[in-house]
């Protein structure tokens, strides 16, 4: 029988997608594994061990229970899932107990809640929208996760010449307008918009931890990136507090660590485009990330033509047509902003970055009238 894959990676469900969106994938939740029975072991003590232990003390030996904790014997498969960040956020965990999962599981979504309220723009308190609102101001001082978060983007936006820029706010929210009201954006608000738009416009300061916008009116939009880093941070909160057994999904974004006992690795499925196109098999990782971008699910369609949620930052305008990139890489931050910044890209080109950033691989699937078309990168499945 063929194994049920851990994740659907292409799964986003956005606020602003419909109920039945939101149902379908709870349907598939529901249809997923919930736990997998423990193994339990019964094994005589060495006689070493039995010497051993009255004459170190306890604590020089792991107990037997802690030792087939390690092999990843007597564990057992938790998950839980939330609402956060507009999306749902999934965990996957295998641990000893149900309230050794539990406890630890709340504390890696509280990780991402407080995540999201710094980063996102849709809050007006994040700490986001209030440097924002400082755009044309000094430089202000901005938190570990911010800067973080800041200095990866305007990495990725310099080495992609531009085609990922978290300074696109103006151009994202008059696209969502659009999105909202059926109606294109006018020319003269785009061109606007773009004038307050630029990388190079968001200047970091590392020493001072600082970040400045040079213009009124500039917003920052972590979109694109925001959610890999959650997968990444909700993932070590769970290391440290001794799980190192995971998988946290934030929508389409999906970090694993070490494999299920007995596992190579977590299967994760991906589902570029559609489900009934270019069926892909799954993937086994560990200790690495995937995510998916593209329009098969935020999308609007005017008159004939499909408008992206992903927008060309040096044009202002939303991408058309279908396409869906996947990228795995060994940290959600990469995985997440790389997929966006590839499907912005004209394919070759996007994967000569992928190519050049260490451990990363893609699939990128573009449909158009001649048909669907796939370009991998040199690593992808090797
Ligand atoms: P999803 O949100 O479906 O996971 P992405 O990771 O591709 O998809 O992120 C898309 C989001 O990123 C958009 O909704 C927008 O907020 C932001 N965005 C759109 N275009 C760009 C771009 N070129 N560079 C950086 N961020 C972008
Ligand atoms: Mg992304």
């Amino acid at each position: 029988m063929a194994e049920l894959p851990n994740w659907v990676a292409n799964n986003t469900v956005n606020k602003h997608r419909s109920a039945n969106r939101t149902a379908a994938l709870l349907a598939v939740l529901k249809s997923q594994p919930r736990l997998v029975s423990a193994l339990s072991v019964h094994r005589k003590p060495s006689l070493l061990r039995q010497l051993a232990v009255p004459l170190l003390g306890l604590f020089l030996l792991p107990s037997s229970s802690e030792r087939a904790d390690s092999l990843g014997k007597n564990l057992a498969r938790f998950e839980r899932s939330e609402p956060h960040m507009g999306t749902l956020v999934r965990i996957v965990v295998y641990a000893s107990s149900q309230e050794a999962a539990s406890s630890r599981i709340r504390q890696a979504f509280d990780r991402v809640r407080e995540i999201d309220q710094s980063l996102s723009d849709y809050r007006a308190d994040s700490e986001l929208s209030r440097l924002s609102q400082q755009a044309g101001g000094p430089p202000a001082k901005v938190g570990p996760d911010l800067f973080q978060v800041l200095s990866a983007s305007q990495n990725l936006a310099m080495r992609s010449q531009g085609a990922f820029d978290v300074t696109a706010g103006p151009l994202t929210l008059l696209w969502r307008r659009a999105r909202r009201q059926s109606a294109l954006p006018e020319s003269d608000r785009v061109a606007a918009a773009l004038a307050v738009s630029g990388f190079r416009l968001l200047a970091l300061d590392a020493g001072r931890q600082t970040a400045r916008l040079a213009k009124t009116g500039m917003r920052l939009d972590l979109g694109g990136i925001a959610k890999g880093y959650s997968a990444d941070e909700a993932l070590k909160t769970l290391r440290r507090a001794g799980l190192d057994r995971a998988l946290v999904a934030v929508g389409g974004d999906v970090a694993v660590s070490n494999p299920p006992p007995g596992k190579k690795g977590w299967t994760i499925d991906i589902a570029p485009l559609d489900a009934s196109v270019a069926k892909q098999p799954p993937l086994s990782l560990q200790n690495a990330a995937v995510s998916t971008s593209g329009d098969a699910e935020q999308f609007f369609e005017l008159g004939g033509v499909r408008y992206s949620h992903i927008i060309d930052p040096r044009t202002g305008q939303a991408l058309t047509g279908w396409r869906s990139v996947t990228v795995v890489a060994t940290r959600g931050i990469d995985s997440d902003s790389l997929a966006t910044a590839v499907s912005v890209m004209p394919p070759t080109k996007g994967l000569q970055l992928i190519d050049a950033t260490p451990s990363a691989q893609a699939l990128m699937v573009i449909r158009n009238d001649q048909g669907i078309r796939a370009w991998k990168s040199r690593r992808w499945r090797k």
